[in-house]
């Protein structure tokens, strides 16, 4: 049997251990508060941000501040020598920086976006910058007659398609369920499936073996987003898509992946949500700020390239920041 002298020494050594762990708590509490994770070649912006709301489609033009897609740290190493790109959205955001960095891997570019011209050119300008060229194709994705004239102005001008990037996405929050009209809906699965899957059919005749088709998904298709209901349902089609494609194109050498990211900075979310959640958009992650658009591209580089994923198929990469 223990004395009580014995029993109140432990106790005391309990709640020396128990001081010790408050104390280093309270401290990691402090470092927490400290701000965003920063673990780039350079220093991302953090939230807040300006409040700031946009008619759609977004313009990146009109951001601040303004979205980094030009990934200056970043060295071309021809891992795309050569190929030929059709990229849908790649006038602004993600789809941007995809181009300037697929550009600089040595791909020519052909740029699919639905209204924002000032936007485009700056892209194409971004691309030449690279050394390669850029078409410009305004398009309506969820028409499947636009979708077959964007692939045949790409062949056209470049002569053949080694890579698909589906990308362009409409995305309008709708916070009440019962609030979400049969037009919203249908605008978007029109754009986000029905596009997808028009562009890959009329993409995937003119690829050859060592082609490669990435699909933009989301986290959304993983988790759900309790206000973007339909959005989410495209985004885990989109997933679904991937995998199914993938199987049914392997007897022809064509590659099908997605990469599903977290938040980004881009025009999607100021032409979406209200101008105060933009101000906060990305501080719930864990990394507490959104990514930059030069964050996501280098995973569509290593989807797209033989040299890196040559035995990767039907996978779903995220890039979201430690969710
Ligand atoms: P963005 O606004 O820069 O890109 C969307 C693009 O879609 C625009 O270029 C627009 O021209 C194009 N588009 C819309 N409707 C179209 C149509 N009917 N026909 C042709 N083009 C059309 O935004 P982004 O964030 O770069 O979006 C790119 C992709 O990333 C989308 O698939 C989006 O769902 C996905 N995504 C974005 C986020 C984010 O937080 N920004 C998160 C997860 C997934």
């Amino acid at each position: 049997m223990q004395m009580k002298s014995e029993i109140a020494g432990k106790a005391a050594k309990q709640r020396h251990i128990q001081r010790n762990i408050d104390a280093k708590d309270k401290s990691k509490s402090k470092a927490k508060q400290q701000g965003a994770m920063q673990a780039g070649a350079r220093q991302y912006p953090e939230p807040p941000f300006p409040e700031q709301h946009q008619p759609k489609p977004g313009k990146e033009w009109a951001i601040e501040p303004a979205p980094l897609y030009d990934a200056p740290y970043y060295l071309g190493s021809k891992k795309l020598d050569g190929k030929v790109a059709l990229i849908t959205g790649g006038d602004s955001g993600i789809g941007r920086s995809v181009s300037v960095l697929f550009a600089r891997e040595g791909a020519d570019i052909a740029i699919v976006y639905l209204a924002e011209d000032r936007d485009a050119r700056a892209t194409k300008s971004a691309v030449e910058a690279e050394g390669r060229r850029c078409i410009l194709v305004k398009a309506d994705v969820s028409e499947r007659d636009e979708c077959r004239n964007a692939v045949a102005q790409t062949v056209k001008a470049f002569g053949r398609i080694d890579v698909l990037v589906n990308n362009a996405a409409f995305q309008i929050h709708s916070s009440e369920f019962a609030e979400l009209t049969e037009e919203h809906f249908d605008t978007t699965l029109k754009t986000n499936l029905y596009g997808y899957f028009h562009m890959a059919q009329e993409a995937v005749p003119h690829m050859k073996p060592g082609s490669a088709i990435i699909n933009t998904g989301s986290v959304t298709g993983i988790d759900g987003s309790k206000a973007l209901v339909d959005y989410s349902m495209t985004k885990g089609g989109i997933h679904a898509f991937t995998r199914a494609l993938s199987g049914n194109l392997l007897g022809k050498g064509i590659r099908v992946n997605a990469v599903a990211p977290g938040p980004v900075w881009t025009p999607l979310n100021p032409s979406d949500k209200e101008a105060g959640d933009v101000s906060k958009f990305g501080a719930d992650t864990p990394m507490k700020r959104p990514a930059q658009p030069e964050e996501l591209a280098p995973a569509y580089v290593f989807l797209a390239s033989p040299h890196c994923s040559s035995y990767i198929t039907g996978e779903i990469l995220p890039v979201v920041g430690g969710y």
